[in-house]
């Protein structure tokens, strides 16, 4: 896989062709990756001085090597110690940002989500039950799934540091996967993934309709079932409701324990409010408690969004949180969150995936059959989901104009009308969608 240690390795092989052994020894004997993202790559030596010689003299045959491997410009960055530990305290603080909070004892406990947090909390005893595996937990965007999912792996790693925890996005997964077979690293990927105690795959929606990488995920997952690991996914939809997956999979979820999390009801939309604003060091008068949680009903991340809100603009406008106040606030979060349509960026490359293709495929000008319908479903979605007119719409493809958006839309709409299968698609396409945007 393309950790960055394996990458150095593969760096080094190459580098061998050039550099004399001595020159290896010498200069790269105590080099190490440190990180590999956003194509920076990061490798750290411990001595000042052999820095000054890896910037001045290497930079260049590793850029080279890099290039070679990955077919893509890569900028190299050397720390020394005291740059590895700025760039390591940093990586702690937004890792600690990004999901530390989301523990068992900050998940604020409702009708609506109970059974969810039990079964959570009941795979969290390190003890795979059975009936218990895989836990699936399903429910819209913004209920704390992925809360849930970061309190197990909080929860676990506290009672078992030595457990080997794997936490991913079903996307990332997927992304990883198609790297790791265009570059021979599946030894790599396997060991990562089957090697795991505890695997937590996050949005696993994401592999509806990919059927080739879903041979490779349903592997993964029987290695570990077989052998009594615990698996937890999250969904934004019931097993029965994704479509295109394959049946042995769909089973696979099925068979061990579905908990599905609902909208909050008000009693738990007061408790979060409460709990947020707690959080946050303010205690919210109780009416403007009420007002928000008979105001905001659908999901908790919004909730989340007004307190965060209300309480910034009591803090830097220093107004006070009356309930006129947290009503104009209110206003103008519902007007800047009708503004926010998806992008055609997003609407392209969601189609894209879907049918395993790349965004480039749908904007060029490919005849080829797949390609032509996921790119009549993109200008029928952009249609739907954006305000662009036609002629705009074209212009997002190459070549095309509003005569054929227009082909394309009455294309979709027909399939629409004759098959329950294609109507399928097109939601499972669309929300996706509306979870990126
Ligand atoms: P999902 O993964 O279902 O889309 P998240 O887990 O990302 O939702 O939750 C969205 C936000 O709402 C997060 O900040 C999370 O901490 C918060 N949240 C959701 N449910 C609860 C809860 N029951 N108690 C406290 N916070 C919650
Ligand atoms: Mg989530």
């Amino acid at each position: 896989m393309n950790s960055a240690s394996d990458v150095w390795d593969k760096v080094l092989t190459i580098l061998r062709n050039d550099l004399s052994e001595t020159a290896l020894s010498t200069w790269f004997d105590d080099c190490r990756a440190v990180q590999i993202e956003n194509n920076r790559f990061f490798i750290h030596t411990p001595s000042v001085y052999k820095k000054s010689i890896l910037d001045g003299r290497f930079i260049g045959t590793i850029k080279g090597a890099l290039g070679e491997l990955f077919s893509s410009d890569f900028e190299v960055i050397v720390l020394d110690d005291d740059g590895l530990k700025v760039m390591t305290e940093a990586a702690d603080k937004s890792e600690y940002s990004l999901s530390d909070e989301y523990t068992f004892e900050n998940f604020v406990v409702g009708n609506s989500n109970k059974f969810a947090h039990a079964a959570a909390l009941a795979v969290s005893d390190g003890n795979s039950k059975k009936g218990y595996n895989p836990l699936f937990i399903y429910g819209e965007s913004g209920l704390g799934k992925t809360h849930l999912l970061h309190a197990i792996r909080h929860s676990i790693s506290k009672k078992f540091p030595h457990y080997k925890i794997v936490y991913v996005k079903s996307e990332d997964f997927l992304n990883e996967l198609v790297a790791a077979i265009r570059k021979g690293w599946m030894t790599e990927f396997r060991e990562k993934y089957r090697g795991a105690d505890l695997l937590l795959m996050d949005d696993i929606q994401f592999i509806a309709g990919k059927m080739e990488t879903q041979e490779e995920f349903f592997n993964t997952f029987n290695a570990l079932y077989e052998v009594g690991k615990q698996i937890v996914f999250t969904s934004d939809r019931p097993p029965s409701e994704i479509h295109r997956l394959e049946d042995r999979i769909r089973t696979r979820f099925e068979s061990g324990l579905p908990a599905d999390i609902q909208p909050p009801d008000e009693a738990l939309r007061v408790a979060i409010i409460r709990n947020k604003a707690e959080q946050l060091g303010v205690i919210m008068p109780d009416d403007v408690v009420d007002y928000i949680a008979e105001n905001l009903d659908s999901n908790v991340r919004q909730l989340e969004g007004a307190v965060k809100m209300i309480i910034a603009y009591r803090d830097i406008m220093n107004e006070n949180i009356t309930v006129a106040t947290v009503t104009q606030r209110l206003k103008d979060m519902f007007k800047g969150s009708k503004d926010s349509l998806p992008t055609t960026d997003t609407i392209i490359e969601e189609t894209a995936r879907y049918y395993a293709l790349t965004s480039d495929d749908l904007r060029s000008q490919s005849r080829k059959r797949d390609t032509t319908l996921a790119r009549q479903i993109a200008m029928y979605l952009i249609r739907k989901l954006t305000n662009l007119s036609l002629k705009e719409t074209g212009a997002v493809f190459e070549g095309r104009d509003h005569t054929t958006v227009m082909s394309s839309i009455s294309k979709v709409e027909s399939f629409l009308k004759d098959s329950p299968d294609f109507s399928n698609i097109i939601r499972d396409i669309t929300s996706n969608i509306n979870s990126k945007s």
